[in-house]
């Protein structure tokens, strides 16, 4: 079987994204590494104003390197995933001290960085150095499971072998950055997760679900589990001025890092336990509405509690004025408080 990359290409070429804020003439690496580190799991319409903030913030990989965590994550809340920021800021400082403050060119080198596996570092090598490397995100995952009829789903060892077989296959050695670029752009704007708009699809003459009507059984589903629900109360401590006292979080675990609201079991005997011991004079005002946040593994339901307090011990901070990053929750909490 031929490859995608010709009628691909050519599609590009006319319908492609040539515009997005980290594409450059020639490819600025840094920006590229960026922005593939924001697309992971999140979409292009997203990223480019968290992109452009964050560059603004972070001109380079300098000014990411000697910043702090704390002001690397506030740049980042609401995005996600903040791991993701995290290794992104760890990786500055490894480049800094390990390579001369110069993206290394290696692939080796940077799938060794901190939370860049094979395709991301496939990617920003392909876009933003112009070297020949395959590329398996997911949106290459959904085109080409549906172009092959790949069955099983791809957590699934023996599935994702398959597809990186397929995504080296069909991988172009002359203009690689532009296919890697083009074959993003077929998944997230054409053979889109629900309603692939075959007709205007450049490989739809080799796609084996297009032929067979079955676009969406492709990718096959991941194999069910129920997803568990777990509920937490979250003190919100308001002092005399209307302030909020947060605290930061483990560098581990969820939102590792960010600035979050102190956090107990969610039982009037706990709550009342954990108020005591932060301040005795303190009383609970009133309950917000419970939040739901959900993970991949399980659903967080949130109770906030609005609790007085007067004691001095702690430092409280303007919610209207916060220069840290707090997860998605504490902002929604944070605006039931107007
Ligand atoms: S023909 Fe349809 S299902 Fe096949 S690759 Fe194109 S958009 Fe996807």
């Amino acid at each position: 079987m031929g490859s995608i990359s010709k009628p691909l290409l050519q599609w590009f070429d006319q319908h492609g994204r040539h515009s997005l804020p980290w594409q450059g003439n020639p490819a600025n690496i840094y920006h590229v590494w960026i922005s593939e580190i924001m697309l992971q799991q999140t979409q292009v319409s997203t990223v480019i104003s968290y992109f452009n903030n964050f560059i603004r913030y972070f001109p380079n990989l300098a000014a990411l390197a000697s910043a702090s965590e704390d002001s690397v994550l506030a740049q980042w809340a609401g995005l996600g995933y903040y791991a993701r920021a995290r290794n992104l800021h760890k990786s500055s400082k490894i480049i800094a001290q390990d390579y001369q403050g110069v993206f290394p060119v290696n692939i080796e080198q940077v799938v060794a960085l901190p939370g860049i596996g094979e395709s991301t570092a496939g990617a920003i090598l392909s876009i933003g150095h112009n070297q020949n490397h395959a590329i398996l995100d997911g949106n290459v995952k959904r085109v080409l499971s549906r172009y092959h009829q790949v069955k099983g789903h791809y957590g699934q060892s023996e599935t994702l072998k398959q597809l990186w077989a397929l995504a080296k296959q069909h991988t172009p050695n002359t203009r690689n950055n532009d296919y890697t670029q083009a074959i993003m752009d077929l998944g997230a704007t054409l053979c889109t997760r629900s309603r692939p708009d075959c007709s205007r699809c450049p490989v739809k003459q080799g796609c084996q679900a297009y032929q067979c009507g079955t676009q969406t059984e492709y990718p096959n589903p991941r194999p069910k589990k129920n997803k568990l629900s777990r509920s937490i109360a979250m003190l919100v401590y308001q002092n005399k001025q209307g302030q909020v006292y947060l605290e930061k979080r483990p560098a581990k675990g969820i939102w590792g890092g960010l600035w979050s609201f102190m956090e107990c079991e969610d039982s009037a005997k706990e709550i009342n336990r954990t108020i005591q011991q932060f301040d005795t004079s303190a009383h609970i005002n009133r309950t917000l509405n419970p939040i739901k946040h959900s993970f991949t593994h399980y659903h967080l339901i949130i109770n906030p509690v609005v609790v007085n307090c007067s004691e001095q011990a702690h430092v409280f901070q303007s919610a209207n004025q916060l220069k840290v990053g707090v997860p998605t929750p504490v902002n929604k909490i944070l605006a039931q408080l107007d």
